[in-house]
């Protein structure tokens, strides 16, 4: 687990990545408007973010990369932020829940998984809608990830 503290310390509390298991669904509210995509590559036994075919270690060996998305979310089971990775399948049927002033924020929805595998595809269900929810904030998003990501050092998960 990569916590963003790591990255520079006193600047906001950890947020962990969280990705749904087969056998541990992921029931949480958005925090932000829009998620973010980024290409990866599962590599080195880690994700890493594609950094483009001249330079990126995967590509340079014939990898294929996936995209993926990540938004910030607040955990319905201890209330705590995490930062949820989703797939493009399962933010697809996200995606037209949005709401046309909010985007994502205040969906809470579960994250799971279709067969008793964790490489199996992703699901995903919109199951309330919470309007009150505070905002994360976008540009506070994309630093989070961007620290994650940074220098293609990989994104371990929970
Ligand atoms: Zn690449």
């Amino acid at each position: 687990m990569l916590f963003e503290d790591e990255l520079e310390p006193n600047c906001h509390p950890a947020l962990p990545i969280i990705v749904a298991k087969w056998n541990k669904e992921v029931r949480a509210i958005l925090i932000c408007r829009a998620w973010k995509g980024v290409e990866t590559h599962w590599y080195g036994n880690h994700t890493i973010a594609c950094c483009g075919t001249d330079s990126c270690p995967a590509c340079d060996v014939g990898m294929q990369s996936v995209r993926k998305f990540y938004i910030a979310a607040r955990s319905c089971r201890d209330d705590n932020q995490a930062i949820l990775m989703i797939t493009p399948t399962a933010a697809e049927s996200i995606h037209h829940h949005r709401r046309q002033d909010h985007g994502l924020l205040g969906m809470e929805v579960v994250l799971g998984r279709s067969a008793k595998r964790n490489t199996s595809p992703m699901t995903a269900r919109v199951v309330n809608y919470h309007p009150d929810t505070s905002e994360f904030g976008q540009e506070r998003l994309e630093r989070v990830i961007l620290r994650i990501f940074a220098a293609n050092a990989g994104l371990k998960s929970v």
